[in-house]
């Protein structure tokens, strides 16, 4: 759910260049956005698909609502795990050590497998069952609308999904393109170079329109290594002897409210744990 902004010659240009858009059905996840869009954190979109939702005004906004209330540390990443007595150290770069008795681990399956490898050896095993597929995006800017009546389209050729960024609700007027080439076209072209990646999915964008792009302010390509997990179908993996907790869209399912419900259900086990103890 992240926005890459840049300058663009008269506005900025955003695009939120992961998840589209997202559903929900389930009662607990639905009352969340509710709540959400009642403080104007989130919105319906595409109007022609009923039941989907963007963040507003853009696509990071749900997440940084919730960090608000934390003391979150962007840009530090976490490189291990390591008991110290009864408790655990993090250690990173661009971080200080973190000593703390309770660890959540929520990030995707790939990585969660490395930092699970010496604390919890057999959640590290079931995370390297969840193999995530790749999805190379391109993101465009024009300095006219691109002349399409629809604002976005699936399955075209190479391409998996194509959004027209400003057509969501508060992104202002640039046009802003975000195209994510297909599951199978991403992982046969994974090691390709960014800039031939760039040529062909710009071609194959070019190909929707009839040929006829409007001139380009701004492109780049984005590889996400690990964009759609085949999930392992657990909502989460929490030890209440060890105090460690793991979540996210690998365990439940591939999807936005799949990734929510698992923190949520972890965060409920947790806190049920901590009310027995206290
Ligand atoms: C291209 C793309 C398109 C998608 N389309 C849709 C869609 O249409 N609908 C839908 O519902 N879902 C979609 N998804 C899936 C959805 O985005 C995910 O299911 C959801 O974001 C997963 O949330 P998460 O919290 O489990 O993991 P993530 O969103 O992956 O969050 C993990 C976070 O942990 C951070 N991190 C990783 N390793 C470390 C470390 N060592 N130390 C510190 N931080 C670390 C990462 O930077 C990231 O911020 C899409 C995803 C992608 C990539």
């Amino acid at each position: 759910m992240s926005t890459r902004r840049h300058d663009g010659p008269n506005h900025q240009l955003r695009f939120d260049h992961g998840t589209q858009s997202f559903g929900a059905q389930d009662e607990r996840f639905l009352k969340q956005l509710h709540r959400w869009n009642e403080q104007g954190i989130v919105d319906h979109w595409p109007p022609d698909q009923p039941g989907q939702w963007v963040g507003v005004p853009a696509m990071n906004a749900p997440l940084r609502s919730m960090a608000d209330a934390l003391d979150v540390q962007f840009g530090s990443r976490v490189e291990g795990i390591l008991p110290k007595g009864e408790d655990y150290r993090l250690y990173g770069t661009e971080m200080d050590d973190v000593d703390c008795g309770h660890v959540v681990v929520a990030v995707p399956s790939e990585q969660a497998a490395e930092l699970l490898r010496e604390v919890d050896p057999v959640a590290s095993a079931l995370a390297e069952q969840a193999h995530s597929s790749p999805c190379w995006t391109l993101i465009l800017a024009f300095d006219q609308p691109v002349a399409l009546q629809e604002d976005w389209f699936c399955d075209t050729g190479i391409i998996g999904r194509a959004s027209r960024n400003n057509s969501k609700p508060d992104r202002g007027p640039a046009e802003c393109w975000v195209v994510q080439a297909d599951k199978g076209w991403s992982q046969d072209h994974l090691e390709e170079h960014a800039v031939l990646v760039a040529q062909q999915l710009m071609g194959a964008f070019a190909q929707c329109v009839g040929g006829k792009l409007p001139r380009a302010v701004h492109h780049a390509v984005h590889r996400w290594r690990y964009a759609l997990p085949e999930p392992v179908k657990q909502d989460f993996i929490w030890d209440r002897s060890s105090r460690l907790g793991v979540c996210g869209d690998w365990l439940r399912g591939p999807t936005v409210e799949d990734a929510w419900l698992s923190g949520r259900l972890l965060a409920d086990a947790m806190m049920y744990d901590l009310q027995v103890h206290a």
